[in-house]
């Protein structure tokens, strides 16, 4: 017994010092593999750990549980990655569901006897585990399509989640006053999963990383909270290490698209349609040869890729392309926008995947001083990110949002299928820029073809 509540207390140290470490691995991807890695050894740890735990009797459900896990789990891991958004965010559904029943469980099993500070945890917990279960299962249904992905809004909405919020807020007082009457605890569960819905469906889906990194927090929240009640301090240090860094990269990836986090959750970005912008004219179509001549004799070649160079997969001609004109003397660069894709970090996610050198990955503030001395930006699926009415039109619903300026340099070129637009749905100028040539197709057949041109010249 003693044997087994040391090894607890062991295991669920070695799981802290592990996430940890595996955190701040994460922050710089030369060691973000390396972090994956100790953050899920710190998992198993604590799993392991876990079942030493001495009010453990019996295992069957233990396993059971385990069985139906990892028989979801595993199925969701083989999403390819462009669905990896609606994929996270079902994780914080389920382990903000985990947080939520556990409180749910404690205060059936303790009632009014808990005491008052961890009656305040357990409130805290079922508040925001169930209303991130719902505003979850909102955002991944958004991310998938089965919901529509624009902000569905209507009058007096932000009134109805003031009346919501305070609804809890007042359920959460009364319960704590009086914890025998059940009837505001559980009154308080059904409006956070109200709420839930209510605060996600009016975010546009360009919005949902955001909303889904805001959620994750308050899913480590009530980890944390979890923890306090169940005096366990595994969950109370992962909780509190989840919460904060999704409450940070929130506030990250809302100042990269130069917006503020009311403005995010209160703004419905997406349902405005923007009538004024540059954009106008025509599109002037190149030809393949034309861009293989261009690419084969420049000085400098900078890609910037988006979420376009995700959905064909198109990393690894990328990378294919850009061997070959570095091996003809060419300077080959790739630009990387911080919200490029559909998640943070993931042009250097798919690049990495194709073993483009780190080194030659410049962030937005690096490369753009240099464009004006690259002969051809080669914009790969990209499109909002190098929208320049974000820069010069005051107007336009982005404005403000820092770009990639690839209309400075010489010549660009912009691979994608059509003309559709980016995901704010604004029309974009650079397309009608004089020093645009437009390359239609498929990011990966475009690019594969290059490849074969270049050789030609
Ligand atoms: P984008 O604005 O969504 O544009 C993608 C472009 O790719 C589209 O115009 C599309 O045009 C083209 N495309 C799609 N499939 C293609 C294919 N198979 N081959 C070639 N082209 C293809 O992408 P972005 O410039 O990367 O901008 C990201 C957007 O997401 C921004 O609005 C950003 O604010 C938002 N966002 C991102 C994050 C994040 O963390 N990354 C977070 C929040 C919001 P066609 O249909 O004509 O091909």
């Amino acid at each position: 017994m003693i044997f087994g509540q040391y090894f607890l207390e062991a295991t669920y140290l070695i799981a802290s010092c592990l996430f940890v470490m595996g955190l701040k691995s994460l922050s710089h991807p030369d060691t973000a593999r390396r972090g994956m890695i100790m953050a899920a050894a710190g998992m198993a740890a604590a799993l392991v750990g876990t079942l030493f735990h001495p009010e453990i009797h019996n295992y069957i459900w233990i396993v059971v549980g385990l069985i139906v896990g990892s028989s979801i789990g595993i199925p969701m891991a083989m999403v390819p990655m462009t669905a990896m958004p609606q994929r996270t965010a079902l994780s914080h559904a389920f382990g903000a569901l985990a947080a939520s029943m556990v409180g749910l469980a404690e205060y059936v099993i303790h009632g009014a006897g808990l005491g008052p500070v961890k009656m305040g945890a357990l409130g805290l917990e079922v508040m925001l585990g169930s209303l991130t279960v719902t505003g979850s299962l909102i955002a991944a249904g958004k991310l998938q399509e089965v919901i529509r992905g624009t902000p569905i809004m209507f009058k007096g909405q932000h009134y109805v989640n003031l009346a919501l919020f305070l609804g809890m807020i007042t359920c959460f007082v009364l319960w704590m006053i009086n914890p025998a009457s059940g009837i505001y605890f559980y009154t308080l569960v059904g409006l956070a999963f109200l709420f839930g819905v209510m605060l996600v469906i009016p975010i546009g889906s360009a919005d949902m990383p955001v909303v889904m990194s805001l959620l994750n927090s308050y899913a480590g929240l009530s980890s944390a909270a979890t923890g306090f009640v169940l005096g366990n301090n595994v969950l109370i240090i992962a909780g509190t290490l989840d919460g904060f860094s999704g409450f940070i990269l929130s506030i990250l990836m809302c100042r990269a698209m130069n917006r503020s986090i009311t403005n995010v959750l209160f703004g419905g970005f997406g349902a405005v349609v923007a009538t004024d912008t540059a954009a106008g004219g025509t599109m002037r179509e190149v030809t393949l040869d034309d861009v293989a001549v261009q690419l084969a004799y420049a000085n400098q070649v900078v890609f910037v890729p988006g979420y376009g160079m995700a959905t064909a997969q198109a990393q690894h001609a990328c990378r294919e392309l850009g061997d070959l004109l570095e091996e003809r003397g060419v300077s080959v660069k790739y630009g990387i926008h911080p919200v490029a894709g559909r998640m943070p970090g993931h042009m250097n996610v798919l690049l990495a995947e194709a073993n483009v050198p780190y080194s030659s990955l410049y962030e937005m503030e690096q490369i753009n001083p240099e464009l004006s001395t690259t002969d051809v930006a080669v914009v790969i699926g990209a499109n909002d990110v190098v929208n320049p009415d974000a820069r010069d039109n005051p107007k336009s619903p982005i404005a403000g949002m820092p770009i990639i300026e690839v209309d400075r340099a010489k010549s660009v070129v912009v691979l994608k299928r059509g003309k559709g637009k980016g995901f704010s749905g604004l029309e974009n100028p650079l397309f009608f820029k004089s020093v645009t040539g437009m390359l239609y197709g498929d990011a990966k057949s475009s690019l594969s073809n290059l490849v074969q041109a270049v050789q030609k010249v």
